[in-house]
């Protein structure tokens, strides 16, 4: 077990046996980050996050609870551990993490911060792209955001094979169920309302625009060239989704042909790969201000 900073350790599940040893250093919280929690002594406050040291783990998800939960510990009256089975990767990357965050610095001043006090630390690539992605948000997950539902998507796509549901969260509400004051996209047939306008997770341009720039659609700035809006999956497409790996997308009313997905991902008309990919085109649906009724008044 090493000292990271004053309050704060990182070390193995081997490091907890001794609780004399633990409780003689002060340390008064334990953050377990591995595949199965050591059992403790009820005087110590614990966290367990389950994770598996390979690409699966979806430490990201996590890590600001993680940070809240050391911020907790590591206090001048008491300390935290972070630990996971060798000490080297899993709690390795959520410390750096806690380092970016607290000391407001790049990933790759953490990373070297945390070798230069522990030589055997080796982060997995899957969490340091992770951690990567966090830098890029400001070293805080904001859940809303189209970079972080496509994560969440991405992450999910790569273990499809082994899911045998999907989780209800990465379903967005149906907006066709329920009142809502956003811009909203509606089947151009039946007017059926399909996605709201938070859904759409909008990619860079692929250099296929470069080829094509008569192509362009009218409209804003961002969206020209792609004729499709690829969105994140509304509760709508559930029976659609599971179990499939690709497929198209039907209008739950009235059944005509709106897009298609595919976990493996597709091809947008600009020429960017989107994985996964949940498509609507855009000549099958309609955009749809909701106007605010007091605001008339
Ligand atoms: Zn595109
Ligand atoms: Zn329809």
């Amino acid at each position: 077990m090493i000292l990271v900073e004053s309050g704060l350790y990182l070390g193995a599940a081997s490091d907890l046996k001794d609780h004399t040893n633990l409780s003689i250093l002060g340390i008064t919280h334990v953050l377990t980050v591995d595949s199965e929690q050591v059992p403790l002594p009820t005087q110590f406050i614990t966290k367990y996050v389950r994770a598996l040291d390979d690409s699966s783990t979806d430490l990201l998800s996590k890590l600001d609870e993680c940070i809240q939960f050391i911020d907790a510990g590591k206090q001048p009256s008491s300390s935290v551990v972070v630990h996971c089975h060798a000490g080297q990767s899993r709690s390795a990357a959520v410390v750096t993490g806690y380092l970016m965050k607290s000391h407001n610095i790049p990933l790759e001043e953490a990373k070297s911060k945390l070798i230069q006090i522990k030589p055997d630390v080796k982060i997995n690539e899957n969490f340091l792209d992770q951690l990567a992605l966090y830098e890029s948000f400001g070293c805080k997950v904001d859940f809303s955001s189209p970079q972080y539902k496509q994560f969440r998507l991405k992450h999910l796509s790569e273990q499809f094979t082994d899911l045998k549901d999907l989780p209800k969260e990465v379903f967005a509400a149906d907006p066709g169920q329920t009142s809502s004051t956003e811009i909203a996209y509606r089947c151009r047939k039946c007017r059926r309302t399909l996605f709201c306008g938070s859904s759409i997770l909008s990619h860079e341009l692929g250099s296929g625009s470069a080829a094509f720039p008569h192509k362009k659609t009218a409209g804003s700035g961002h969206q020209a060239g792609c004729t499709s809006y690829f969105i994140e999956p509304v509760r709508w497409m559930e029976d659609a989704l599971l179990g499939v790996m690709d497929g198209q997308l039907l209008c739950p009313k009235c059944s005509s042909k709106l897009g298609s997905f595919n976990w493996y991902g597709e091809q947008c008309s600009c020429g960017r790969w989107v994985t996964p990919a949940f498509q609507m085109h855009k000549n099958r649906v309609d955009e749809i201000k909701h106007i605010n009724v007091m605001a008339l008044k």
